[in-house]
């Protein structure tokens, strides 16, 4: 009786789950909050390790589940819709996040995470593939875009392994991708996050034109006006060039 809405398609490889959990480092930490828990797969071996487990789960069937299966799981560490938890005030501190993420709130999530990176030193988690491959791509490739840039300025970006539909209950339609994320802030980044979120979305809402164009929206200033990455596409910039871009603009 899984529900679809939630995004529910519960892992049944006992193999994977606990790779996904030793994927954490559990070190420089204390707190792990596991996002959709369901029935628990993961939370299992989570609660193995020498940690504080919170779980962040919607179902409420899950919720009683979880209470009813786990004892450890403490009920003031079910916090309920990820994306609503205040996770500055919940947490108060450092805290990872795991999770076989619902898919159809992928990019939220990974939103709130960097959002929130000064929190989050360590995530490890599954989502579809194609979503996966997005976050860890380099430039001059198709999957390289807004996810990427916007991830890899905070965190370093671990591909691990696909895992295929016949391992969940129901199967998804797509294979699944697990990524890791650790944290390491870009040199240069700090104080301009909020031009960098800008120049990195309209460099990519039009991909196939120069950052001439596409940059156009933003009123590129004239100390950059003939800089030689206005001749470039989105795609050709690295990380750091997007970064060292911003800086030069504010200058401007
Ligand atoms: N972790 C379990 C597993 O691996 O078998 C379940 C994974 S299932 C893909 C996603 C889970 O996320 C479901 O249990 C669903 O109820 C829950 N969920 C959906 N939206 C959520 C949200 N906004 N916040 C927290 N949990 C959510």
């Amino acid at each position: 009786k899984a529900k679809k809405h939630l995004g529910q398609h519960f892992l049944t490889d006992e193999n994977i789950a606990r790779k996904i959990v030793e994927g954490l480092s559990f070190d420089g930490y204390q707190k792990v909050l596991e996002v959709g828990p369901g029935m628990g797969v993961l939370t299992k071996y989570l609660l193995e390790k020498d940690a504080e487990v919170f779980v962040a789960e919607i179902d409420v069937e899950s919720v009683e589940y979880l209470k009813n299966h786990y004892p450890k799981l403490q009920e003031q560490h079910f916090t309920g819709d990820f994306l609503k938890i205040n996770i500055d005030e919940v947490f108060d501190g450092q805290v990872a996040v795991i999770g076989n993420f619902p898919y159809n709130i992928s990019s939220q999530i990974l939103f709130k995470i960097i959002d929130h990176y000064e929190q989050i030193p360590e995530m490890v988690g599954m989502f579809q593939k194609e979503v996966a491959e997005r976050t860890a791509a380099v430039p001059r490739t198709k999957d390289y875009g807004i996810l990427s840039v916007l991830v890899q300025a905070l965190y370093d970006v671990k591909y691990f392994f696909t895992v295929h539909e016949n391992v969940f209950n129901p199967p998804p339609k797509v294979k699944s991708g697990v990524i890791k994320l650790t944290r390491n802030p870009k040199e240069g980044l700090e104080g301009n996050e909020v031009l960098f979120k800008q120049i990195v979305k309209a460099g990519f809402n039009q991909r196939r034109k120069k950052l001439s164009n596409a940059l156009k929206v933003l009123n590129i200033p004239e100390n950059l006006k003939s800089h030689p990455f206005l001749n470039k596409r989105a795609e050709e910039l690295s990380v750091e060039d997007f970064i060292k871009f911003t800086g030069e603009w504010k200058k401007g």
